[in-house]
């Protein structure tokens, strides 16, 4: 019961309202059609960024070739830095595929974000020591720790725990890091406070998250993050690698593609005004357009242009504005998931958020249909745009013809209804329903912090720079 459909169920209080609401319609469908294009042509930019360094999506080598079978044990530090929390965790591999974590959030200060470089990462390593006191790991003694750092931006990786920035993303724009290491950084800041902590592995959360799938599902072709930002690792055969230089003792290697830059180019995706305007607004301007049409920081903004260019045209709510929704990034994609999933005859869970959360004094039915339509249609498009670039891997690999797993983590694909069946409807348009016996796509159970240990251990046992 998507919006299109609904669209007749809608008693339009004008020939206007419906008109503009059908226009929306229009703009962000994503035709079948459009699906393929943007699968063929994403698959073209990843063949670019195989063969060379600096295309626009970067397929970069994450160094991680060795293979897991969960037998390994060990007590391993992980360090997740990128999405909407900091986050601390500790991982115990216990063998035999058992695996038990301790984990603390702490929440990343707007002002640090944008701040000084050495600021962030002094208090990266602040968090650190408290949660070795608080969960009294440290012990006297000359014990050093193990950590895999998840450090969820675009790397490019020179060895296991060495890379260079290549610019930041996701509201992140700390002064003096684009260019640098941020192991490096991170290390003299562990270093200045005395920790005993070592950097042992740089790590996409893309690709934790497909090692940390992989340690339950072998079959795993794919780790994919759905969060505050978006992107995908995938297992390349080192011979279709045209750009690496490095040693070919190994068959594969995990790529992390950072596909959220993808058609910067603006030639296939179907950007609209609103996707415009929030990428003219936001710290990266001209970056990451495919993550501003997918990822969850951005759902919400790009759903509050449209309401209040509808308020504006006198089309939505009588045409009165709440100060709440007058105000950029108020409108969360948490309340999209909400009002999504909101079944109630009257909207119910619509009308609260309008109402007590973004203080609207008066919604009618209309409203309320009309914000849930343009909800529906923001979160398929994104759902969709998925389908292509997942697709797009399948195709390229050929994995959509044999049994395989796609694990996927992140806020947007845990918590937002039907994000999953859309995708898989997406696939079963490019390949047929032979995908749906094939492909299985599951949540990926923290791999950010899991996958982080897990090549914190890689690195160690089988020696890093491979
Ligand atoms: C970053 C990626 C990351 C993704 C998901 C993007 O903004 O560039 O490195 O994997 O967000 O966290
Ligand atoms: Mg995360």
């Amino acid at each position: 019961s998507r919006c299109p459909l609904n669209l007749n169920k809608i008693e339009f209080e004008s020939e206007k309202q419906k008109r503009a609401v059908e226009d929306l319609v229009q703009e962000f469908t994503v035709t079948p059609k459009l699906l393929i294009d943007i699968k063929n042509n994403f698959k073209e930019a990843m063949n670019k960024g195989l063969a060379k360094d600096g295309q626009t999506i970067a397929m970069i080598p994450s160094y991680v070739v060795g293979r897991l079978d969960g037998t390994e044990v060990g007590s391993y530090l992980a360090l997740d830095v990128g999405g909407t929390n900091l986050r601390v965790v500790s991982v115990h591999l216990e063998g035999s595929g058992h695996i038990t974590t301790h984990q603390t959030k702490y929440k990343i200060d707007e002002s640090l974000k944008v701040g000084e470089a050495k600021a962030l990462f002094d208090f990266i390593a602040v968090c650190v020591d408290s949660f070795l006191d608080e969960h009294s790991i440290r012990v006297r003694g000359d014990t050093e720790f193990e950590l895999g750092f998840t450090f969820s931006f675009p790397v490019l990786q020179t060895s296991i725990n060495r890379g260079t920035l290549i610019s930041w993303t996701k509201g992140f724009n700390a002064a003096g890091m684009v260019g640098k290491d941020p192991v490096a950084f991170l290390q003299d800041a562990f270093n200045r406070r005395h920790l005993p902590v070592r950097v042992a592995a740089l790590v996409n959360d893309t690709v934790g998250t497909l090692l940390a799938h992989a340690y339950n599902h072998p079959d795993t072709v794919m780790g994919v993050i759905l969060g505050t930002g978006c992107n995908g690792a995938y297992v390349e055969e080192i011979p279709k690698i045209g750009k690496w230089t490095g040693e070919r003792n190994a068959e594969t290697m995990i790529i992390n593609m950072e596909f959220g830059a993808f058609d910067k180019e603006r030639s296939v995706l179907p950007l609209t005004m609103f996707d415009n305007r929030l990428d003219r607004l936001s710290v990266n301007a001209g970056k990451q357009l495919f993550e501003k049409m997918i990822a969850g920081m951005y759902l919400g903004e790009i759903a509050r242009g449209v309401l209040v260019n509808l308020i504006d045209r006198r089309l939505l709510f009588g045409g009165q504005i709440s100060p709440e929704l007058n105000q950029m990034w108020t409108f969360e994609t948490a309340y999209m998931s909400t009002i999504e999933a909101d079944s109630t005859p009257t909207l119910s869970s619509t009308r609260d958020i309008l109402e007590s959360t973004l203080s609207f004094t008066h919604t009618s039915l209309v409203d309320r249909q009309i914000v849930k339509c343009v909800v529906e249609l923001i979160g398929k498009r994104a759902a969709r745009l998925s389908a292509s670039a997942l697709s797009a891997v399948l195709e390229h690999t050929g994995s959509w013809k044999q049994k395989s797993s796609i694990g996927i983590d992140g806020s947007l694909f845990e918590h937002y209804p039907s994000f999953d069946s859309d995708i898989m409807d997406g696939l079963v348009e490019v390949f047929g329903d032979e995908v749906r016996k094939n492909v299985s796509i599951g949540l990926a159970q923290d791999g950010s912090g899991v996958g982080a240990a897990l090549c914190a251990l890689l690195a160690t046992k089988y020696s890093a720079g491979k």
